[in-house]
This record gives C-alpha cells, sequence and structure tokens, in this order.
C-alpha cells in the first residue's frame, strides 16, 4: 500500500480527542484503556467514534438482549425492562450502557441491586463486587418508558425515537435514539441478538426484527408476542411496531419468506409496489451475492415521516412512499433493501463510514432506477460532481463528515460519486467483482473505509489507495476518469 496516509493520521487524532472528551465525561475512564487483568477498573464511557464518541461502550460485550414492553397506548408511558447478558472484557468496577429519556426504576447486576447514576445519555452502573475479566453477567434494567419523548436530527426527519402513529407506534433510531426505547451500546459496529416480548392491548399486533416465535393470550385478553432477531442487530436497526396491522405472507427467491405489516386500511392501496419485492432481491442478488438473512418484508409506517429505514429484515417505508409513483416507490423500496447488504449485513465501523452504507444504497437505488423508468445515472453524478466542492465544504468530505447532522447530500449522491469513480476508473467488470467480494469477506461483520479501499485495491490488482484518498478525505474533489468535462461549481460560503 502506498504510504499516503496523513487522513488516516488525521482521523486517529480525532478519535484520540474523542477519547479525551469521554475520559473527562465521567471521571477515570483513560485508565480503563491501559488497565491490564490487575485492579478493577470503570469501562469506559464511550468507544470514541469521531461524531459520536460517547456511543458505546467499553468493558464488556453483549452477548443478547432480552426487552419487554408492556405497551399500552401511542403516547402513553408504559412499563418496560431490558435484561442485558454479557461478558466482561476487563476487570470492571462499573459500567455504563447508553440510556436517554424515559423513568428509571431498578437496576440489579446478576440479580443483585446495583448502583445506577445517570449523567447525560449515560447510565453508570457500579455492582455490588467487581466484575473479574472474562466473566458472564446479566444486567436487568426496569424503567417506565416514554413514547413522547424528542430527539431532533436536522433533515428530511425532525425527530427520531419512537414514533407514535394513530393506533400503534414504530420506531426510527437512527443515527443514536436506540438508547431512548432500551439501555443499549448505542453504536453501530456494536451488534447483538434481540429478543422482544411485546404486550399488546386486543385487536392489535406487533411486529420486531426478525422471526415470530410465540403468541401467547393472557388473561386479561391482552397480547404478548416474542421475536428472535435471529442474527445480531445493531441497535440503530432494531425496529417494533404496533398497529392494526396485516400480515402479508409471500415467497421471494428460492424460498426466502417476506412477511409485510401493513395497516390494514393500507394492504390493497400499496400492494402493487410491494409485490415487486421479490424481484428486487433477485436483482441485487446478482450484483452482490445472496440476501444475508432468513426472512424479510416491508412495514408500512402509517406516519408522515420523511424518509424510510433499513431496520434489519424489516424495512420501515412511510405510506405515502408506496402511495405515489412508481419510479420513487421502486428507489425507496430499492435503496432500503439495498442496505440488508450493505449498512445491515456488512456494518460501518463509526459513522465516518456511514458513505459505505449510504453511497451503496443510493448507487444501487440509482441504478435500478435507470433500467426502470427513472432519471439516467450519469446525469445524476454529473450533477452531484458539480456541486461536490460545495458539499465537502458544507458537510465534510465522505468520510470525514464534521458534524453529527450525518444524513446530508453528501452522504447519499456525494458518496455514490465516489463509487461511480471508482467505476469508471477500474471498469465495470472489476468494479463488480470488488462489490461482490467487499460483501462476501464482511457480511456479518463491520467493516471501514480502509477495509474498502484495501480490498478494491487487491481485488483489482492495482494500488488505489492514491486514487482513493482524495476521493474520500481531500478539500478538493479530484477530476472524473473518463470525464475531463465534468467541471465542479465554485464554493460560495
Ligand atoms: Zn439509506
Amino acid at each position: 500500500m502506498s504510504s499516503f496516509r496523513t487522513p488516516h493520521r488525521r482521523a486517529r487524532l480525532a478519535l484520540a480527542a474523542a477519547i479525551t472528551v469521554a475520559a473527562a465525561f465521567t471521571g477515570p475512564v483513560s485508565q480503563a484503556a491501559s488497565s491490564s487483568s490487575a485492579a478493577p477498573s470503570p469501562g469506559a464511557a464511550g468507544i470514541g467514534d469521531p461524531i459520536f464518541p460517547l456511543d458505546g461502550n467499553g468493558g464488556y460485550k453483549v452477548g443478547r438482549y432480552t426487552l419487554d414492553f408492556d405497551w399500552q397506548a401511542p403516547k402513553t408511558p408504559f412499563e418496560a425492562s431490558a435484561t442485558i447478558k454479557a461478558t466482561a472484557t476487563q476487570s470492571l468496577s462499573r459500567f455504563n450502557l447508553d440510556f436517554a429519556g424515559n423513568t428509571l426504576h431498578t437496576v440489579t447486576v446478576n440479580g443483585a441491586k446495583a448502583t445506577a447514576e445517570r449523567d447525560g445519555d449515560e447510565l453508570v452502573v457500579t455492582p455490588k463486587a467487581p466484575l473479574p475479566n472474562g466473566t458472564s453477567f446479566t444486567v436487568k434494567v426496569t424503567y417506565t418508558a416514554d413514547p413522547t419523548q424528542i430527539r431532533h436530527r436536522d433533515d428530511a426527519i425532525e425527530d427520531y425515537g419512537w414514533i407514535p402513529t394513530p393506533d400503534g407506534t414504530v420506531l426510527y433510531p437512527q443515527p443514536n435514539g436506540a438508547k431512548m426505547i432500551f439501555p443499549s451500546d448505542d453504536h453501530p459496529s456494536l451488534r447483538a441478538p434481540i429478543t422482544f416480548h411485546i404486550t399488546t392491548p386486543a385487536g392489535l399486533k406487533a411486529v420486531a426484527n426478525g422471526k415470530l416465535t410465540d403468541r401467547t393470550e393472557q388473561a386479561d385478553g391482552r397480547v404478548k408476542w416474542t421475536y428472535d432477531s435471529e442474527q445480531p442487530v445493531a441497535a440503530q436497526l432494531a425496529q417494533l411496531a404496533i398497529g392494526k396491522f396485516t400480515f402479508v405472507d409471500s415467497t421471494g427467491p428460492h424460498g426466502l419468506p417476506i412477511r409485510d405489516v401493513v395497516p390494514d386500511d393500507l394492504v390493497a392501496p400499496t400492494a402493487q409496489y410491494r409485490k415487486l419485492t421479490s424481484d428486487h432481491i433477485a436483482w441485487l442478488e446478482a450484483r452482490l451475492g445472496p440476501y444475508p438473512f432468513n426472512r424479510y418484508g416491508v412495514l408500512v409506517g402509517d406516519t408522515d415521516l420523511g424518509v424510510a429505514l433499513e431496520t434489519q429484515t424489516l424495512s420501515l417505508v412511510p405510506k405515502a412512499d408506496l402511495l405515489g409513483d412508481q419510479v420513487s416507490a421502486e428507489r425507496n423500496l430499492v435503496h432500503e433493501l439495498t442496505h440488508q447488504w450493505l449498512g445491515d449485513s456488512v456494518g460501518v465501523k463509526t459513522w465516518s463510514d456511514l458513505w459505505l452504507s449510504e453511497g451503496h444504497a443510493r448507487f444501487y437505488e440509482r441504478l435500478y432506477s435507470e433500467a426502470h423508468g427513472g432519471v439516467n445515472f450519469e446525469e445524476t453524478m454529473k450533477t452531484a460532481y458539480a456541486a461536490h466542492d460545495q458539499w465537502r465544504h458544507d458537510y465534510g468530505a465522505p468520510a470525514e463528515p464534521t458534524e453529527p447532522n450525518l444524513f446530508k447530500r453528501m452522504r447519499y449522491d456525494g458518496s455514490t460519486l465516489v463509487l461511480y469513480a471508482l467505476r469508471e476508473k477500474v471498469g465495470q467488470e472489476t468494479f463488480g467483482k470488488i462489490e461482490r467480494a467487499w460483501f462476501a469477506k464482511y457480511h456479518g461483520k463491520t467493516a471501514g473505509t480502509q477495509d474498502y479501499i484495501d480490498l478494491a485495491s487487491k481485488v483489482s490488482g492495482e494500488d488505489l489507495e492514491d486514487f482513493l484518498h482524495p476521493w474520500l478525505y481531500g478539500p478538493k474533489t479530484p477530476p472524473m476518469p473518463n470525464h475531463p468535462d465534468w467541471v465542479v461549481t465554485p464554493v460560495q460560503s
């Protein structure tokens, strides 16, 4: 590899600064990083993400979340608990969970009451006795969940977390609103399976990531639904929804179970576009490899949310996206479906790697759309090229976002443009090989920007470091291969 690594040094410095911030926030977490197996020390308050340094937690690994929600009505607080099985990865005197809003009741560790303090979005848990490195332990947090709490995201979506609907709820946890739903490791690189127990009033249905494993009617008429995510899921990709739903079952390529979850009165009006999912899966499998999960479905959101979300195995698609023209509907459906491969199965290591998730989802969305009545892909890339320096200035380079409002145009067409430039550079056939190799190598794992550069170089047989680095980190947009006539509009500050 080339020695042109300046941006990485910058990223490391930012990471070091972020960890210092984390240390300053809750006390002597710096001990944790340097401690051996000797004296118990606090787990780190965050994993030092460049954008959200306190998200995720250090000192342990979560093995499974078991979540209980005694749901009542769209905007009514209700009793909830989270039982977290974890393994200490250092000798722990205390540890943190990411948890925001809600009313905390009790925290136990291995059944014994623990000391719990809230500090911003951190829940600091001190067990009765230290937890030796390598031991398994169980944390249980009980709380009253508040589905009316609000987090703001400054883009097409305004509030995230619980999204109340007329008769139920859906979740929009991205980027870091899962901590308002349940205490967690709220970072995309930290994933664990989830068991959901959701109790609903009679007449409503509940759904969540993965497979329905049990449905029990209780003596009082309420119904307890149990779902198993089957595969590990990042907190930001958790979904649970309640409403007057119809489950619409069908079968995708090679027998893949498809279950759409649709508000009763929207089943017929959304059927035409939902029925295309099987074709979309086949189209993506031809480009990326086998669909990575055991099942899929579209959750039609009875909400006026401005954006859809790739919640794992069950994408949330607001109803308006399925009630308009076919080209727009398919763009949304293919975008969220692409994320099941890239973003969900291949997770990002840090939020700065988001371009790998959104850039890819937009790439295949545009590629599909061009062949199915949508706009010309090359024209959209030429337009993105013209705006690219301005986006670098406003939002940071594709792999180096400069502000917590991540979901700006640079992460979509601006990042797709990097993949387009790579395809122009190496040719369509080699680019296809890179993409299939990327998914084949990293499905079920997390991967970052350098991993992509390294793999693209290996598959293409040429060192792409010097080509991709300026595209991903530089202050100026490089020339577009094969398009010397494309021009960048000067930056207006
Ligand atoms: Zn997306």
